[in-house]
């Protein structure tokens, strides 16, 4: 028998409760749909670094390129270094995967999604987060997806076909 794709998927849209409000965003067509044709690896890049559950929420802030992840609503939290120390670590773990699911808007998962803050003022809200950006880096063909775009038919039926040929 075949084994199937083995892809990793932002944890929370598993409906593993690692928000930073304690909470997951379970979505149906990740676990139901996907799950049936790959194996999922579940990965929460904060959680993983070392944050809490439930945590402050954290945004990316000053610099569009190189932003830093600071509190939203704490003011001095930065928790750039961490998340960046295991950006540059964790992906090459993750060698075996054929694809990603990202959890859309998010500072560390967002693909396409995520907003920049520079002095208070939203500047972009098409950026990517810090873990999104690392991967996209270490495997620039692997095919990626953002759970926004599951709904559209196009886009997910792609990202199905890219993960096959990956394997
Ligand atoms: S969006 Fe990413 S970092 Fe945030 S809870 Fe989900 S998996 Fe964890």
């Amino acid at each position: 028998m075949n084994k199937k794709p083995v892809i990793g998927v932002s944890r929370c849209l598993l409906g593993h409760a690692v928000r930073y409000d304690g909470d997951s965003k379970a979505n149906t067509v990740v676990i139901e749909q996907l799950g049936d044709l790959f194996e999922l690896v579940p990965v929460c890049p904060e959680v993983e670094a070392g944050l809490a559950v439930p945590r402050p929420p954290v945004q990316l802030t000053g610099s569009i390129d190189h932003p830093r992840m600071t509190g939203r609503n704490v003011p001095g939290l930065d928790v750039t270094e961490m998340m960046l120390a295991y950006c540059n670590s964790r992906p090459a773990e993750l060698n075996q995967l054929c694809g990603f699911v990202f959890k859309s808007r998010s500072p560390s998962c967002g693909l396409n999604s995520t907003p920049v803050f520079i002095n208070g003022e939203c500047v972009t809200e098409t950026s990517s987060g810090l873990f999104a950006r690392a991967m996209t880096t270490v495997y620039p063909e692997l095919p990626a997806i953002e759970e926004s775009e599951l709904e559209m038919q196009d886009k997910y039926q792609q990202f199905i076909d890219d993960v096959f040929q990956y394997q």
